[in-house]
């Protein structure tokens, strides 16, 4: 798959799954533009883009705040002159029970997820319509499929990027950009690491490939779909699980 020349623009990539994507696309030829609220770990993602032999940009954003994610999409335009490929990834967790769940709780994992979603893919799509051309991948998660136990907010703002996927799919699809979503499973990340042991275990034990996902298993994935080898697959939705919930 080669991504030589591309412009990649990856959202919470300053760790984790964002990380290992930013990195993967370099690996195929992709210039990176690194987002995160932590512009120290986006430099630092930036720094080793830079290193694979591509270039990497790194950035400060919170794709929650509507200027912040205009001015952050439109550096990466005024830096490479183009974008071909948005990965929507930065995400947290606020997790409680229902019927603990703050008001904060939720409208931050919305905020977050949704509306950060929303509003890079909006203002990325200007240009991908104008140049007929582009990718979007969408990260969600299984929880929008599944939904979990103490994540009403995190699974209600994960399947709502599925459905949002589909929509921006439909409208963009006579301007040849590409709109999928996955749904990781159980990955080894930060996020994952601050769920308690004991679940954790549990969890791994009922994943039928009986161990936890890798970022770079995420990364695999969102390659294929920022690459010409998925040009005629656009509103899907990749589950990359290990098998759970089949
Ligand atoms: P992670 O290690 O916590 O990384 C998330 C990154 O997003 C962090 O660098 C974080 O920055 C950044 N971020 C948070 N809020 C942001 C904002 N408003 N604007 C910009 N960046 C922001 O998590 P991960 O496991 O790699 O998760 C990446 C994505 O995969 C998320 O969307 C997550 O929901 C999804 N996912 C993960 C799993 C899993 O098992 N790990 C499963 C399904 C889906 P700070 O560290 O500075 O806050």
């Amino acid at each position: 798959m080669d991504l030589k020349g591309k412009v990649a623009v990856v959202t919470g990539a300053g760790q984790g799954i964002g990380r290992e994507v930013s990195l993967l696309l370099a690996n195929h030829g992709a210039n990176v533009v690194v987002g995160d609220l932590n512009i120290e770990a986006a430099n630092m993602v930036a720094n080793e883009v830079t290193e694979i032999g591509t270039e990497g940009f790194g950035y400060k954003v919170d794709v929650s705040d509507k200027d912040n994610a205009q001015s952050f999409i439109d550096s990466a335009i005024d830096t490479f002159g183009r974008i071909d490929i948005l990965v929507n990834n930065a995400g947290i967790t606020r997790d409680s029970m229902l019927h603990k769940m703050s008001e904060e709780q939720f409208d931050q994992v919305i905020n977050v997820h949704m509306k950060g979603t929303f509003l890079c893919m909006q203002a990325a799509a200007k240009h991908m319509r104008q140049n007929e051309t582009g990718k979007i991948v969408n990260i969600s998660s299984i929880a929008g499929k599944v939904g979990n136990i103490g994540q009403v907010n995190y699974s209600g703002a994960k399947a709502g990027i599925v459905g949002m996927t589909k929509a921006a799919a439909k409208e963009l699809a006579k301007f040849q950009v590409n709109v999928n979503a996955i749904q990781p499973g159980f990955i080894d990340t930060d996020m994952t690491r601050a769920v308690p042991e004991k679940i954790r275990q549990k969890k791994i034990e009922e994943i039928p490939m009986l161990k936890i996902g890798s970022p770079s298993d995420i990364a695999k994935a969102v390659v294929f779909l920022s690459s010409d080898y998925s040009d005629y697959i656009t509103g899907n939705v990749i589950e990359v699980t290990g098998g759970r919930y089949m």
